[in-house]
């Protein structure tokens, strides 16, 4: 039976409907534009929005899949990491919905969403088994995580400082560019000759697959300095997008080349997270993958970025592993919404069984 799955940790409100074999039925998202004139999400205007947005979106998707609130058999919303004031709001009108219609609530990790969804059927040829690297690179996060099984995440490196997203933005505002900066910088990038502008490349080749940006914006920001304000060519602008992109992308590339040794066991690497829609980045994880003669797959840009339907393919996870286990299928009611909620704890949902 069909989950209606709900999406608010950040600035998109969004809602989806997912049969339990995957296919989906409907989805919706949102992109709040009020939080343009501010150049980042502001975390109260966000709230409101989902709260004033939600009622009709659920109303909305529940017409397109051409179903009455009785023919869904859960309720889902991601309960966490996120900005917390958006998170009550999805997580409540969820709840709402459960208790109205009584169906079990499911809880769902945003994270563990990005991580599983390679996993719906028809994604990926050969469906993405268990287990691959995940490389989740979006506004927010920067990391590389060994999916071995539902709720089993080991988190191999992630950033020290920026997420590379995070990079991208500040970046694009320092040329003057809008927000969000990511698609902005690349249409600048292919214009531009980066050789004349070299930028370092924090952390390349050092053991482990940890991250760090901001000494790449900072040396960005340096590139920057000796030119009037107002007063930066076309082309200059277009060659420092381009060495940007091009450190990012070789800094990205090489961090996964690292995670890759750590996890012998990968038969697939995936990326997620609105970065992974970069061209330039594709290429070099393609370039990877190949040269460890694995498949390299990235789900298509709109259930890379957040998504409703991520949150309800992780709730149908989520509920087939409860029901393998014998455990039962909602999550309390009472269950609050947490702004961390680092991936390794999933394993508390499943308890290692006794052999
Ligand atoms: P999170 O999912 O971690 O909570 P988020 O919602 O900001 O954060 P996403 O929606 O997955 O993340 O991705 C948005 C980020 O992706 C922004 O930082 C944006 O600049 C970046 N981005 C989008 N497209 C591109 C692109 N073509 N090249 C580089 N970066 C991009
Ligand atoms: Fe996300």
């Amino acid at each position: 039976t069909p989950v209606l799955a709900i999406e608010s940790s950040c600035d998109d409100t969004a809602c989806a409907i997912v049969a339990s074999d995957g296919a989906i039925l409907a989805e919706a998202v949102l992109s709040q534009s009020g939080h343009i004139p501010f150049g980042g999400v502001v975390p109260e205007i966000a709230a409101r929005a989902h709260l004033a947005a939600l009622p009709a979106l659920v109303r909305h998707t529940l017409d397109r899949a051409g179903l009455p609130p009785s023919g869904l058999g859960a309720i889902a919303a991601s309960t966490g990491p996120g900005l917390i004031g958006g998170l009550i709001v999805g997580a409540g009108v969820a709840k709402g919905l459960a208790v109205a219609l009584d169906r079990p609530f499911v809880a769902v990790n945003h994270i563990e969403a990005h991580a599983l969804t390679a996993r719906l059927p028809g994604l990926v040829p050969g469906g993405a088994p268990f287990p691959y690297l995940l490389l989740l690179v979006s506004g927010g996060h920067c990391q590389c995580i060994a999916v071995e099984g539902v709720g089993r995440y080991r988190k191999l490196g992630g950033t020290i400082d920026d997420a590379a997203g995070e990079a991208f933005d500040k970046v694009a505002k320092m040329l003057g560019l809008g927000w969000p900066g990511g698609p902005a910088v690349e249409a600048l990038a292919a214009e531009g000759d980066p050789a004349p502008y070299p930028l370092p490349r924090p952390l390349f080749g050092r053991p482990g697959c940890d991250f760090s940006f901001s000494g790449l914006k900072t040396a960005v920001a340096q590139k920057l300095a000796p030119f009037a304000a107002g007063a930066l060519p076309r082309s200059a602008a277009a060659g420092i997008a381009a060495s940007f992109q091009d450190a990012v992308a070789a800094i990205v590339a090489d961090r996964v080349a690292h995670a890759l040794d750590m996890m012998p066991q990968a038969t697939l690497l995936v990326a997620a997270g609105g970065v992974a829609a970069n061209t330039r980045l594709r290429a070099c994880l393609t370039d990877l993958a190949a040269s460890r003669g694995l498949p390299f797959a990235a789900p298509p840009l709109r259930l890379c970025t957040d998504n409703a339907v991520m949150v309800a393919w992780a709730a149908i996870e989520t509920l087939r592993e409860r029901h393998a286990r014998g455990l039962p299928p909602a999550d309390d009611l009472d269950l609050l919404p947490r702004p961390r909620w680092p991936l390794e704890q999933m394993a508390e949902r499943f308890p290692m069984t006794a052999p």
